[in-house]
């Protein structure tokens, strides 16, 4: 495998990727409309397709002679997704289908690596949270990125295109934009107690979340690009470890160093209060895991 299609490469995630796949010696191209992403994310020796996923025009350009497709776009933002119900959702969900849809009429079916997310278990609190549970999303980010999987699988039965969909549980790591109001609540914290300004946690803070550092999940994403393996495959991305919200507001002050208040919020709708997964079947199907500890990751971003 040669060439490798990323959408939203210019964003966090992608941006990890990118670079990876890059020192992998992969070709990348990269579609992304940079709503959120950024072009200084992009590397000069990237081909770059700014625009949406959802310009079938474009995506088959971008497609075409490529080995494979890494699928990121989105508004990652389950906030957001709630003020804006039916704009998410053609990204989040119709974009996909635009792709598979694309995938589907070109000469081959190259394989697709998405991005799913823990929200698909929603009210499931089930500890830790493993693939063969019940889904039950309470977001509409968590109903679309649902719905992709069950695109993915029904894209394989009727068109025989393979997919790796990866839970991805709270991702971290640098290049969370931290000025953004949807960016992830490690980067928020980080940037509010360096300021010595007051933590807002939502609830009583006792809400627990699995941490995963944006390497580990690049090493994940490029372990299935090697797999080749066939069917619609969904595994999570978690280390298995659960830290509640106010752990995490002490676990980065002690490595900021700074002194700082807090202040308890009220929750916020579509918000899960547990959230843990199980590694278990990403290490059984591609030998990797989040094994990057909190304290070590939060250190290589914050140090
Ligand atoms: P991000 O916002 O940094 O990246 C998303 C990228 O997609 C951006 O570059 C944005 O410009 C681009 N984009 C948005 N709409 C687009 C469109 N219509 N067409 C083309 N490009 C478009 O977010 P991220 O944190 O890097 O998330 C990457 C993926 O991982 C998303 O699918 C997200 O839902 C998923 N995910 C992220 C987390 C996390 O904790 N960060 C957790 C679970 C799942």
């Amino acid at each position: 495998m040669k060439r490798v299609l990323v959408t939203g490469g210019a964003g966090f995630i992608g941006g990890h990727l990118v670079e990876r796949l890059l020192v992998e010696g992969y070709e990348v191209s990269v579609i992304d409309d940079l709503s959120t992403g950024r072009l200084s994310k992009i590397p000069r020796q990237v081909e770059f397709f700014h625009g949406s996923v959802l310009d079938k025009e474009l995506v088959a350009s971008a497609i075409a002679n490529v080995d494979a497709c890494i699928h990121l776009a989105a508004i990652a933002s389950v906030l957001r997704c709630n003020g804006e119900l039916v704009s998410s959702h053609e990204v989040n969900a119709t974009g996909f289908l635009c792709l598979l849809e694309v995938i589907s009429r070109s000469n081959s079916l190259v394989p697709v690596v998405y991005a799913s997310s823990a929200a698909v278990y929603g009210a499931n609190e089930t500890i830790p949270l493993h693939e063969g549970l019940r889904t039950e999303p309470i977001s509409p980010y968590g109903v679309d990125k649902m719905s992709c999987e069950l695109h993915a699988r029904a894209a394989y039965e009727v068109y025989g295109i393979s997919s790796f969909g990866f839970r991805f549980f709270n991702v971290y790591g640098k290049g969370q934009d931290p000025t953004s109001p949807y960016s992830g609540v490690i980067t928020k914290f980080a940037e509010r107690i360096r300021r010595g300004e007051k933590v807002s946690i939502y609830g009583d803070g006792e809400q627990t979340r699995d941490f995963v550092f944006v390497g580990d999940i690049v090493e994940c994403i490029v372990a299935a690009l090697r797999k080749d393996a066939k069917g619609a495959n969904v595994l999570n991305i978690c280390t298995g470890q659960k830290v509640t919200v106010n752990e995490l507001a002490r676990l980065i002050t002690s490595i900021v160093g700074a002194k700082h208040d807090v202040e308890h919020v009220a929750g916020m709708a579509g918000e899960v209060r547990h959230s843990v997964g199980d590694p278990k079947k990403l290490l059984d199907q591609l030998g990797c895991r989040a094994s990057t500890s909190l304290r070590e990751g939060l250190r290589t971003y914050l140090g």
